[in-house]
């Protein structure tokens, strides 16, 4: 396939709100949805970039999303939780709602949560650690999805794909942010080796039997497994339980069960939890920023590459030369604003 052009940033994310707009979502939305969906393009995060946009839109189609909501703060003066209900909405624009008291509850108490009720979510996590640190804080952020990973030792998918990201700030250099599933990989990930006829990778899910496969379609109707054995699968429950039970929001067989499908957008809640590296270390030597610099720099110092590298240099790129969209690409864009919701089943 060949590269038909290169996007300014802010030209992609036009074109994808434009996209979402015309398929019915408010401005707040299709502002905030556009946002992540460009950076990931942009970022070289194929599965969380403008393959994205048909879920948005099958959907709104199905009526799982609310496509006028508007996101509200719900009061609870004195604590050290933000919510915000997104009411039916994607949870993108109920995080950029919730970030400001978010960051400063967590700068005045040294540690504060956002929790994001009744929300659609189709995006990475990494947007979101990123903005926090952009607050100058540290953080972690994770949610379920809807049962498609079997607990170790299952043969059922359970659990979610519930993926979770972490952020610490760096002075004058981009953050250190990680952001994966805990199943071995993203279900994006496996849907997009379909599309492309490759096997996946051994370890990666088991058929509808519970027998290990390398056949997409049949991992699509069996179920992924955890990364890291039991580890993955306790990390993934603790996910259900906090971002899913605790937060009075749906874990992920009550996502599907309330979906009936794995094609949709799910509907679930999100919690971010926000620290202040200053507050936490206040009364001891060090400080916590410079003391991390020397980490990092043992990491690389061994070779290692830190998470995010590959994505902020596939950013740097498209920053300088605009995102690489190839011929394909771009037609589906065209098809997408021309049909709108008839672009999708
Ligand atoms: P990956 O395995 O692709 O990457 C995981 C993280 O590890 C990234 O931060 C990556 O950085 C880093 N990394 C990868 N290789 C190395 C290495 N060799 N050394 C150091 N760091 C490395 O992630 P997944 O496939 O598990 O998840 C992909 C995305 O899917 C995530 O953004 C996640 O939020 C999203 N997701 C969203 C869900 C939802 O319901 N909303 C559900 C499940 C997943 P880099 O990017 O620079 O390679």
């Amino acid at each position: 396939m060949s590269n038909a052009t290169a996007l300014p940033i802010s030209a992609l994310r036009v074109r994808v709100e434009a996209i979402l707009r015309n398929a019915g979502l408010n401005a707040i939305q299709a502002g905030a949805v556009a946002r992540v969906i460009a950076a990931g393009e942009r970022d070289a995060c194929k599965s969380h970039g403008i393959y994205r946009i048909e879920g948005v839109l099958r959907t709104i189609k199905a009526g799982k999303v609310k496509p006028d909501a508007v996101p509200e703060l719900v009061p609870q003066e004195g604590s050290a939780i933000v919510r915000v209900n997104a009411n039916g909405g994607f949870a993108n624009p109920a995080f950029e709602l919730g970030l400001p008291a978010l960051a400063e509850r967590a700068r005045s108490r040294g540690l504060a949560a956002l929790v994001i009720n009744d929300c659609a979510h189709i995006s990475a996590l990494w947007s979101e650690a990123e903005a926090l640190t952009e607050q100058g804080l540290a953080g972690l952020v994770m949610c379920p999805s809807y049962s498609t990973v079997a607990p170790t030792g299952g043969n059922k998918p359970l659990l979610g794909t519930n993926p979770i990201a972490f952020g610490w700030p760096r002075a004058g250099k981009l953050p250190y942010v990680f952001d994966f599933a805990t199943s071995v990989a993203a279900r994006g990930e496996i849907e997009l080796h379909r599309r492309a006829g490759k096997p996946l990778p051994e370890g990666w899910a088991i058929d509808a039997q519970g027998n290990p496969t390398t056949d997409p379609e049949a991992a699509l109707t069996g179920a992924m497994l955890p990364f890291g054995g039991h580890k993955g699968s306790a990390i993934g429950t603790m996910i259900e339980l906090l971002a899913g039970i605790m937060i009075g929001d749906l874990t992920s067989p009550e996502v599907l069960d309330y979906l009936g499908t794995t094609t949709l957008a799910p509907l679930h809640g999100e919690l971010v939890i926000a620290f202040s590296p200053e507050a936490f270390t206040a009364g001891r030597a060090g400080d916590p920023f410079a003391r991390a610099e020397v980490l990092f720099e043992a990491i690389a110092g061994q070779g290692a590459r830190l998470p995010s590298q590959r994505r902020y240099a596939a950013r740097a790129k498209s920053d300088a030369e605009g995102v690489a969209l190839t011929a394909t690409e771009m037609e589906q864009l065209d098809r997408l604003l021309t049909l709108g919701l008839d672009a999708v089943s």
